[in-house]
């Protein structure tokens, strides 16, 4: 048996729809806790509580921009 663990999935940053940015470390994508849930605070237009990237429980913390 495996233990419950709390999986991540990748998710589309709301912030560049894929294209890359600061906010996603230029992947496009970062990892959301699944069930995905988009932010609350912006649903999911992205906000400075998800990190603009429009999703909530991002796994970890995505270096602020530093464009
Ligand atoms: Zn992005
Ligand atoms: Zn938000």
């Amino acid at each position: 048996m495996e233990p419950e663990e709390e999986t991540y999935a990748p998710e589309l940053c709301a912030h560049c729809e894929g294209a890359g940015c600061c906010y996603c470390d230029k992947k496009g994508e970062v990892l959301v806790r699944q069930p995905s849930k988009k932010c609350h605070h912006c649903d999911g237009d992205g906000c400075i509580y998800c990190g603009f990237t429009g999703w909530e429980g991002l796994e970890g913390r995505y270096p602020p921009c530093t464009w």
